[in-house]
């Protein structure tokens, strides 16, 4: 196995370490691969996020002038974790084309409603994600949940990402106050999302964040959506959505566990300009 993680945020957006510096921690670490997926612009006013297009060719210059100078030691990639708010986002293939990047992970934390507003569902916070469901889906967590997963399948099949991330994130606030993840209806529009992962040959992200950060009692997905997506091959990516260098390889010996345990044995990454399989021990 090689030790990889394409899910990597820096000070270009919420994440609180340099570029550079969690390139020379990754290398301390023994890494193999490492790409970089700061948020991407969006057009409204936000904490996490690149702010503008000026900031994002500065991004892109970094890491790739960093690429450039620790390529004998690790191979640095450039992506963006892209947000998918439809009639909102600026296309995935746009940031491409501009960016010249490798990959794109498409994430959704911010669901719009029927009357347009947005509900966030990640931060630290649940008291947002509450007063949201109250506001926008009259605390009707059906309406909403449908409303994530709907995004996310849109997502997928108009942008094209080349990995959907933290999939079932919606359910991270949920903690068992609102649904259960057995119930039918929950697990019937998972079934759908997966199908459309399937169909669209999209890679399905495997995130620790929520465990490591004491967030989630889970891995996104959980592990009865793994056991599925694995009974269906759809490929999967494990990765730590490190917001400092420390968090690297978070969770990742008992992910592995979990992962070998449902089915799979194998994680995809991005090298050398494609993906391959790697076994995952
Ligand atoms: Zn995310
Ligand atoms: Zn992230």
């Amino acid at each position: 196995m090689i030790k990889a993680n394409l899910h990597t945020h820096s000070l270009y957006c919420d994440g609180k370490a340099p570029v550079e510096d969690v390139i020379t921690t990754a290398i301390d670490k023994g890494f193999d691969v490492l790409g970089f997926s700061s948020h991407a612009p969006v057009p409204f006013d936000n904490n996490f996020s690149i702010k503008d297009d000026s900031s994002l060719k500065e991004y892109v210059n970094e890491v790739r002038t960093l690429s450039r100078k620790y390529a004998g030691d690790i191979k640095v990639y450039l992506a963006l974790e892209a947000d998918y708010i439809p009639g909102i986002s600026t296309p995935f293939a746009e940031f491409r084309r501009e960016n010249n990047l490798d990959y794109i992970i498409g994430s959704v934390h911010l669901v719009k409603s029927p009357e347009d507003e947005l509900w966030f569902i990640d931060g630290p916070r649940h008291e947002i994600y509450d007063e949201g469901l109250k506001m926008f889906f009259k605390g009707d967590i059906a309406t909403a949940v449908k409303a994530y997963y709907h995004q996310v399948n849109e997502m997928i099949t108009t942008q094209r990402p080349d990995m959907v991330g933290h999939i079932d994130k919606v359910k991270m606030h949920n903690k068992g106050r609102y649904f259960e993840e057995d119930e039918s209806w929950y697990v019937k529009l998972v079934d759908e999302t997966l199908d459309f992962v399937k169909a669209n040959d999209t890679i399905m992200e495997v995130n620790t964040r929520g465990i490591y950060r004491g967030r989630s009692t889970s891995l996104f997905p959980g592990k009865e959506i793994l056991k599925k997506a694995a009974r269906m091959n759809i490929p999967i990516s494990l990765n730590s959505d490190a917001h400092k260098p420390q968090e690297l390889e978070g969770y990742y010996r008992e992910a592995t566990n979990i992962l070998l345990e449902c089915g799979y044995k194998e994680s995809y990454y991005f090298m050398d300009g494609q993906w391959k399989a790697f076994a995952l021990k």
